[in-house]
């Protein structure tokens, strides 16, 4: 089987595509074909992103109190899960924070909010803030993430110099129903097709592990790669006690590098970024993860905590791989940063951040 890998690697490397079967056989490789699969796919990583890894850092603009229902999601309508509820971070606030994380190496700051689309006035909220971020950070990039758009507003975000919307397909078509019912995957769709159109590079990516099929991943991935994706953030289901899904574990650390050796495969030169879940799922193949995909955050999520940023940026560096933009890496010029103390829990309430 690891010559078939091989095999696979040498013909999407000669600018053959993927097949859904050819992804299907990467997902369901047996444990024990890991390596050798890591060994193939990593080829693909290595043409494209060398050993780069992007750090991309997330700041929670308004957190909770979503009318949504996404079952997955802990601050969606319904939801008990005990996360911070905040109705939008001052300026002042979201700058504090944006400077933590690019002090700590990221390249792209992804200013979040939840709910189920932005208001014009929620728009030129964000626009506030991107543009003191600009003048103060020049070369960062700056990606929004504030769910379903209407007509103009992406166009907006594009003049007040966002570079990237996220908005993730989250799971095949043919699944989507069974995870959210407030809103369609058609909608999502064309939240994405308008971050297009308006110029804005699109980011959209999954949550494995919601009880979909291999061949609903494959589905996913899929789709993913026909909306031109330039970022596909790939999410392991962290099941918050207090959602719906509480409770369902159903992914493996081999299964995550699967499922990351899967996107490679399938979209081999785009940004993978291993997302929401990585400390938790993967656990101790972090680092294995690190030679399929080319991207993380850097310290916490949304709504929960990540691993401490230090041991992120040390994971990367004692694995042989550099922080894009970084003084290690050759290909720009940047201050190697300082080791950070980033927690950001608590931004935007009166709770103490958490370290
Ligand atoms: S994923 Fe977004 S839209 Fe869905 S419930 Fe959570 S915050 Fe709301």
């Amino acid at each position: 089987m690891s010559d078939t890998f091989q095999q696979l690697a040498d013909s999407v490397l000669a600018g053959n595509p993927a097949t859904p079967d050819d992804a299907l056989a990467v997902l369901r490789a047996d444990d024990s074909e890991l390596i050798p699969l890591v060994a193939a796919i990593s080829r693909l990583r290595r043409a494209h992103f060398s050993n780069r890894v992007k750090v991309n850092y997330l700041v929670n603009l308004k957190s909770g109190l979503c009318p949504e229902n996404c079952n997955y999601c802990s601050q969606a309508l319904g939801s008990t899960a005990p996360v911070l509820k905040y109705s939008w971070l001052s300026e002042e606030e979201a700058l504090e924070q944006a400077a933590a994380g690019i002090g700590g190496g990221a390249a792209r700051v992804c200013l979040v909010a939840s709910g189920r689309g932005p208001s014009n006035r929620d728009i030129d909220r964000v626009a506030d803030v991107v543009a003191a971020l600009k003048e103060q950070h020049p070369g960062v990039e700056i990606c929004a993430c504030l769910g379903l758009l209407s007509d103009g507003q992406a166009e907006r975000l594009k003049e007040a110099g966002v570079d990237a919307y996220n908005h993730n397909i989250t799971t095949a078509a043919s699944h989507h129903d069974k995870i959210v019912q407030t809103h369609t995957y058609a909608d999502r769709v064309d939240t994405v097709e308008k971050a297009k159109s308006a110029g804005l590079s699109p980011c959209s990516g999954l949550i494995a592990g919601l009880g979909e099929t291999d061949e609903q991943l494959v589905e996913a991935l899929f789709a993913l790669k026909e909306l031109n994706s330039d970022s596909i953030p790939v999410n392991f289901l962290m099941p918050f006690d207090g959602t719906p899904m509480a409770g369902t574990w159903e992914l493996t650390p081999a299964r995550c590098v699967k499922i990351l050796a899967m996107a490679r495969l399938v979209c081999p030169d785009t940004e993978i970024r291993i997302a929401g879940g990585r400390e938790m799922h993967l656990r101790s193949l972090q680092p294995l993860a690190l030679h399929v995909a080319n991207s993380v955050f850097l310290g916490d999520y949304l709504t929960s905590e990540g691993q401490d940023a230090a041991a992120d940026l040390e994971m990367i560096r004692d694995n042989g791989f550099v922080v894009e933009g970084s003084a290690d890496d050759h290909q720009t010029e940047r201050p190697q940063p300082a080791a950070p103390a980033i927690r950001r829990r608590g931004a935007g309430t009166d709770v103490l951040p958490n370290a």
